[in-house]
């Protein structure tokens, strides 16, 4: 609400419906007065990401699917078009096959591997190569990732092995763009129950085990993220780069279950 954002112009990908993080970091740079590009995947998400591009007034540059380029192409030809530049992108895409999002890792099938790695972590290369092309000026590029990447989590799996890559990502092309003035972030959010969420095994576990453990003792919701978000895409994070920023309650700096945690 402070205009922190204003004269900012942002892509953002990954709103499925008014429960995914990219909505809440949506919500968030647009009350800060930045202006917003929306993709969906897919026509049975258009249906719910039109009404929320209107709520925001942005504008929707259509299908995105970043395992076919034509449409990743066709987005940022569509924003050089309308605004002929960009200050910041979210990425907030992951696929898994559900049926690996349960179980062991060891199991993960060569075509699922594959399939994760390519849409949760090469996709975010595929896209700042893209981005950086309307980034003359510089720009934030951010990304979400979870505390799977760094510890083993049960169920996470595979998505844990494509966020580590993920991560690693973030660093690499910080070092590349940095010198064009394009920052690259990472959000490590706690666990929120959204469509891609619903996909994992004992979630309902999960969020328990952070709400009962994590230092605030509460799990963290979109709009949390969105807030945090703010200070990495704004000017307020103007020399932070390469950085995973914890937004979890505080839960990756505990080492034990909490004394007073009650049963599950
Ligand atoms: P979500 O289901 O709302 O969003 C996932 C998005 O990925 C969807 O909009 C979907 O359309 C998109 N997507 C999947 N495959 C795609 C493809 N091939 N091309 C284009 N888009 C594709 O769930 P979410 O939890 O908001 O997920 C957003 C990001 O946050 C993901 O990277 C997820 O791993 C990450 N994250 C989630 C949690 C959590 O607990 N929910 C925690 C930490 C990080």
């Amino acid at each position: 609400a402070n205009g922190i954002m204003a004269g900012k112009r942002g892509l953002i990908l990954g709103i499925a419906n008014n429960r995914s993080i990219a909505w809440g970091i949506a919500k968030a740079a647009r009350d800060a007065g930045a202006q917003l590009a929306l993709t969906y995947q897919g026509d049975a998400l258009k249906k719910r990401v039109e009404p929320l591009a209107k709520e925001l007034d942005a504008l929707v540059v259509g299908h995105c699917d970043v395992t076919d380029g034509a449409t990743m192409d066709a987005v940022f030809e569509t924003i050089r078009e309308e605004w002929g530049g960009l200050d910041f992108m979210v990425h907030a895409v992951a696929y898994s096959d559900k049926d690996e999002l349960d179980g062991r890792y060891i199991d993960t099938t060569e075509a699922n591997f594959n399939k994760s790695l390519y849409v949760s972590c090469y996709s975010l290369t595929a896209l700042a190569q893209r981005a950086e092309k309307l980034m003359p000026n510089g720009g934030s590029i951010l990304t979400l990732t979870y505390y799977g990447a760094e510890k083993v989590m049960p169920h996470y799996n595979v998505m844990g092995v494509a966020k580590a890559a993920l991560e690693a990502s973030v660093r690499y092309l910080a070092v590349d763009l940095g010198p064009s003035g394009i920052r690259v972030n990472a959000i490590s959010a706690g666990p929120i129950k959204t469509l891609a969420a619903s996909a994992i095994g004992d979630f309902r576990y999960i969020l328990k085990w952070n709400e009962y453990n994590a230092p605030l003792r509460r799990t963290v919701t979109p709009d949390d993220v969105g807030q945090s978000a703010l200070y990495l895409l704004s000017d307020m994070g103007r020399a932070v780069t390469g950085e995973v920023h914890h937004v979890d309650a505080g839960y990756h700096v505990v080492g034990m279950k909490a004394v007073d945690a009650p049963d599950i």
